[in-house]
């Protein structure tokens, strides 16, 4: 039986991505290697958002190929993201032998058959298949994996065991930001219908899920008519034995009142939101066609905040956006300090392919970058740790997910507004909802007892 390793770049679109792969190659009659050195085909599922996420699997790529020729028959391919927006360039180097873009995942099952001569016709050296935005008019090709797995229950894609869940309900995205590259990686946007999702939601709480994380490019633009999102919250909110749900990514723009609402009237909704906002300055949010100003992001933050109190407010950041200058970053500065968001995540802008950015004048040097990548930070991991340590000597009720760290004695859980809380338990509280008392906090989490 040939093993496959797959590794996973980027998103939890990812991550699910090579979930929902691993069981279709599962189901043909692939093992599923632990460890790379163990594998007869090594997969990578890239990420193509920023150069860094580019060049880290290349990298890995070069040493693979290295690796092959002490092991000739090993297979090698690109999946994802990359695979989709660099296609047969790839294949420059001789040793990789598949490349495969997002919208044909579903296929990869015959490919590695061709590639390792299962399927009984002569074998190919290379395959490359990466369809055009446009050319992918299946609805909702990845999630197709029942036609592929034939009655096989959508719950089998998931880790045994799990507590928590990632939940695919839409692909593909139709915004129109400058700097982003996903519309073309992932292509139009596709929704999955309201019964199906339930459905799998349904049997993941069978299985013992407590939490699931509705996932997709632009979750709040599901089904692409106004209010239907926030139908399907509601109905994921009444299935019973779930206790939790969360959702991303999200736009601020789909954060209309009845969204907000939501947050006030479902009670299985966490009070988490993450709001990416991406620049401060109104000049820049224009520039990046993000269809919202700085005003409006305010007002969305407020409402929340008025719906949910306490509720936990996360937010993306690109510093060094084309022509940004000092008073744009400064603007992005002063709304951080405003907000005080509960956590941030700071990206230096990274020019991407076929996107309007590229090739707008003034592109800022890499030290300028840096230098306001460091200050966005200092403010981002201020708010944070003020957040984290007013709730020390507080009890916080956490989900408990596992094991801190693969091996660590400590358990982890989140609390709803999605702090990572490491305390002394055991793993027969995997999956209880505990009160926990905390003692300590850093940026990134809190530390308590129960
Ligand atoms: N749904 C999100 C939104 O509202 O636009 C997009 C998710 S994107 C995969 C994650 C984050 O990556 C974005 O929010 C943005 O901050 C960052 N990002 C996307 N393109 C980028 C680029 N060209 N350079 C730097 N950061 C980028």
């Amino acid at each position: 039986m040939k093993k496959v390793f797959i590794k996973t770049y980027g998103c939890q679109m990812n991550v699910r991505d090579s979930e929902a792969v691993t069981a279709l190659l599962r189901k043909r009659g692939y093992g599923i290697a632990v460890r790379e050195t163990d594998a007869d085909i090594i997969l990578l599922n890239t990420c193509s958002v920023r150069d860094l996420a580019e060049q880290k699997a290349i990298g890995k790529m070069t040493g693979l190929a290295h690796a092959k020729k002490r092991k000739p028959g090993l297979i090698l391919g690109y999946m994802g993201c990359m695979a989709q927006s660099r296609g047969a360039e790839l294949l420059k180097t001789p040793a990789i032998n598949l490349v495969v873009g997002t919208q044909k995942f579903h296929h990869l099952p015959d490919y590695l058959d061709q590639l390792t001569g299962r399927a009984g016709c002569p074998q190919p050296a290379a395959v490359v298949e990466t369809p055009r935005r446009g050319e992918d008019t299946a609805p909702y090709q990845i999630l197709d994996i029942k036609d592929e797995a034939g009655s096989e229950s959508a719950v089998k894609h998931h880790e045994p065991g799990a507590v928590t869940a990632y939940v695919s309900i839409m692909q593909g995205c139709d915004m129109h930001c400058t700097f982003c590259i996903v519309p073309a990686t992932r292509g139009a946007e596709r929704s999955r219908p309201i019964l199906e999702i339930v459905d799998e939601i349904r049997q993941l709480v069978d299985n013992g899920v407590k939490e699931v994380t509705l996932l997709g490019q632009i979750v709040t633009s599901y089904g692409r008519k106004k209010s239907e999102f926030v139908k399907l919250l509601t109905a994921v909110n009444a299935i019973t034995g779930l206790e939790r749900v969360r959702f991303t990514a999200p736009h601020p723009q789909g954060f209309g009142d009845d969204l907000v609402a939501a947050y006030r009237d479902l009670e299985k909704l966490c009070e988490h939101a993450h709001l990416p906002v991406q620049s401060g300055s109104d000049r820049i949010l224009k520039a990046m066609r993000r269809g919202y100003n700085r005003e409006k992001y305010l007002k969305i933050i407020e409402k929340l905040r008025a719906a949910r109190p306490g509720i936990g407010i996360t937010t993306d950041i690109i510093v060094g956006f084309p022509s940004e200058t000092d008073e744009d970053f400064e603007a992005t500065a002063s709304l951080l300090r405003e907000v005080q968001f509960d956590q941030g995540y700071v990206f230096k802008y990274s020019k991407r392919r076929d996107t309007p950015a590229a090739t707008m004048p003034d592109q800022l040097p890499e030290p300028v970058k840096e230098d306001r990548n460091q200050a966005a930070l200092a403010i981002v991991n201020a708010a944070a740790l003020c957040h984290n340590t007013k709730l020390i000597g507080q009890t916080v009720e956490i989900l408990v997910e596992g094991r801190s760290a693969k091996g660590a004695k400590r358990m982890m859980g989140r609390t709803r507004t999605n702090k990572i809380v490491v305390f002394d338990g055991n793993e027969r509280q995997a999956g209880q909802l505990l009160p926990v008392r905390i003692e300590r906090a850093t940026t990134v989490a809190l530390y308590g007892n129960k």
